[in-house]
């Protein structure tokens, strides 16, 4: 290519982007290319799929994005809502026997999770430390997976404990949250354990400086070796999927929802909301209430109904 000559139009996804430089993996495989964007296009996170010409030097330029189909973001300094990554398939909640979860931590993450239309899977870490029995952790999980939530539990402890992770990793674009504490570095060193493509292809020079903490990478994580499937021809690259991983998103959590969003995000509460007497119905003490009725009738667990008023109270606090 000549100066100033751009190859054919290819299809692409970002995996890093540094104010108006961007990183591009091309669709049909081979290294990330170095792309710039052109003037119009603003706005791009990672994880968004483009459309990209080559240029001379082995870099690029980015002419257009595609349609996304969900965004996740994270309220700036200033309190206002910013994309920080997009084309996620599941977000995954992790939470562990140590610390145990308080009552209404994980329905947080789930309302969370819900307002972005983003799949939920919970992921119970360290279950080394769980009696055999299970206990009570058992029969809160027992009740999401009743619910329909995919409920994975892991343990880096020993060299199975992931297996069950790496399946629901597997061809989809996956991002990890929860509290701190809970395990997330220890199960992504485990999934990325080369140094290199944790760190990815980049220069010292976009290594420097504050946007290495702030802004999200994508991985693409190694099939597991204890779960090989013997269909793949051998050789046949295969994909353990992708993780998009950032420290802001791992503090993904509950934010600038109102009580109808909350209501909306406990998942056995939608055949019910808007069946109550009172349209403006806050379902507190309103006869007629369709979720004060079901949860009397046994069709919802008065525990998921208490962690939806403890949710709404701590929002009108704010
Ligand atoms: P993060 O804050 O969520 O990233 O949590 P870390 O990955 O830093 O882990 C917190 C602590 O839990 C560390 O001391 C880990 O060694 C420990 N830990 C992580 N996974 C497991 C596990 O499966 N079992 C046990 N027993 N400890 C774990
Ligand atoms: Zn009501």
């Amino acid at each position: 290519l000549a100066a100033g000559e751009y190859g054919p139009e290819q299809s692409g996804r970002v995996i890093a982007h540094f104010g108006r430089s961007l990183e591009v993996a091309p669709t049909d495989g081979g290294d990330a290319v170095r792309c710039h964007l052109r003037a119009n296009l603003e706005g791009l996170v990672t994880g968004d799929w483009v459309v990209w010409r080559a240029g001379q030097d082995g870099s690029g330029v980015v002419v257009a994005r595609q349609p996304r189909d969900n965004v996740l973001e994270r309220p700036d300094a200033r309190g206002r809502l910013k994309p920080v990554a997009a084309g996620i398939d599941q977000i995954l909640i992790v939470f562990a026997v140590e610390p145990e979860p308080h009552s209404n931590l994980i329905d947080r993450y789930l309302v969370a999770a819900e307002a972005t239309g983003i799949a939920p899977v919970l992921v119970l870490n360290k279950v080394d430390l769980l009696p055999d029995e299970g206990g009570e952790l058992r029969t809160l999980l027992d009740r999401y997976a009743a619910l329909g939530y995919p409920v994975v539990t892991t343990t880096t402890a020993t060299s199975s404990g992931l297996d069950a992770l790496h399946r629901q990793l597997k061809d989809r674009t996956s991002v990890f949250v929860g509290q701190s504490g809970v395990g997330k570095s220890s199960l992504i060193d485990r999934l990325l354990p080369n140094e290199d493509l944790r760190i990815g292809a980049l220069s010292a020079d976009s290594r420097k400086g504050t946007h290495t903490t702030t802004t999200a990478r994508l991985y693409r994580l190694p099939s597991s070796t204890t779960d090989n499937a013997p269909d793949g021809a051998p050789g046949e690259e295969d994909s353990g999927g992708e993780l998009i991983d950032s420290p802001g998103i791992r503090e993904f959590g509950l934010t600038h929802l109102n009580a109808d969003q909350v209501a909306d995000g406990f998942i056995e509460f939608r055949d019910y909301l808007g069946h109550c007497r009172f349209r403006d119905c806050r379902h507190r003490a309103e006869p007629g209430c369709a979720l004060l009725n079901a949860v009397e009738r046994g069709e919802i667990h008065a525990d998921r109904f208490a962690s939806y008023r403890h949710i709404v109270d701590s929002l009108e606090e704010n």
